[in-house]
């Protein structure tokens, strides 16, 4: 098992740990601040730093093998480091923190836009969710709502109920194609005060007034249903999938 840092502290940047396993190219840690890719949020970068001072770029960030291990996918992909290898890492704090933006933000677009979610991403600088919907929402609407509520600058917390709890409480996840994680026996709940609940996994920034001003890039029929509302931060070019 890595133990999961980001969870604890989003804010955090800097860790030591030591190399459990993997395979080559891929080291597992005891414990990290890297995230990996899941729940629609790409996987961190950065470098893992040796004692000798040697950085090893990390280019993403995957779940391991095994099921709670997190593997940090290298640029030398047959690099293989000894367990028990100690190592300090940090993570690219700028695009990490962008997505953190842009995650909590679609929160909020899930918050400003009642319809159930059917899917969504997180990119560096743009994110998009699908909502199950006949009409097309009005895209400058949806723009001013969003922004006026990112103005609130509402706190972030979390807490977290037993998979029992959440069963009593189906209304919490709005979003159908990407369940919360079970199994564990319990589930996090991310509350934007006021605003939006729900389960998730990924990382959030404290307050949303960090956001910033979105835009919305584009509002797409993708099926009779389906409609996809793409946003972005200023200034980041739209060549998003
Ligand atoms: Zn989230």
């Amino acid at each position: 098992m890595t133990e999961l840092l980001f969870r604890d502290d989003a804010y955090a940047t800097e860790f030591e740990a030591a190399v459990t396993g993997g395979v080559p190219g891929r080291p597992v840690l005891d414990r990290t601040l890297f995230y990996p890719e899941g729940g629609g949020q790409p996987g961190d970068t950065g470098v893992l730093v040796l004692p000798d001072g040697r950085e090893l770029v990390v280019t993403d960030t995957k779940k391991g093998v095994e099921a709670g291990e997190v593997a940090h996918v290298l640029a030398d992909a047959a690099l293989v480091l000894a367990p028990g290898t100690r190592l300090q890492g940090r993570i690219d704090w700028e695009r990490r923190h962008r997505l953190m933006r842009m995650h909590t933000c679609l929160h909020l677009l899930s918050a400003v836009i009642v319809a159930p979610v059917t899917g969504g991403a997180v990119g560096d600088g743009y994110g998009r969710l699908d909502f199950d919907l006949p009409e097309s929402p009005e895209s400058e609407e949806v723009q001013e709502k969003l922004n006026a509520l990112i103005k609130r600058d509402a706190p972030v917390s979390f807490r977290w109920i037993t998979d029992a709890e959440l069963d009593a409480q189906p209304e919490l996840v709005k979003t159908l194609s990407v369940q919360p994680p079970r199994g564990a026996g319990r589930v996090r709940l991310v509350q934007v005060e006021g605003i939006d609940l729900q389960p998730c996994g990924g990382t959030h920034v404290a307050r949303i007034g960090e956001i910033g001003e979105v835009l919305i890039a584009k509002v797409e029929k993708k099926g009779r249903q389906n409609r996809r509302v793409r946003l972005e931060f200023p200034g980041v070019a739209a060549t998003i999938s």
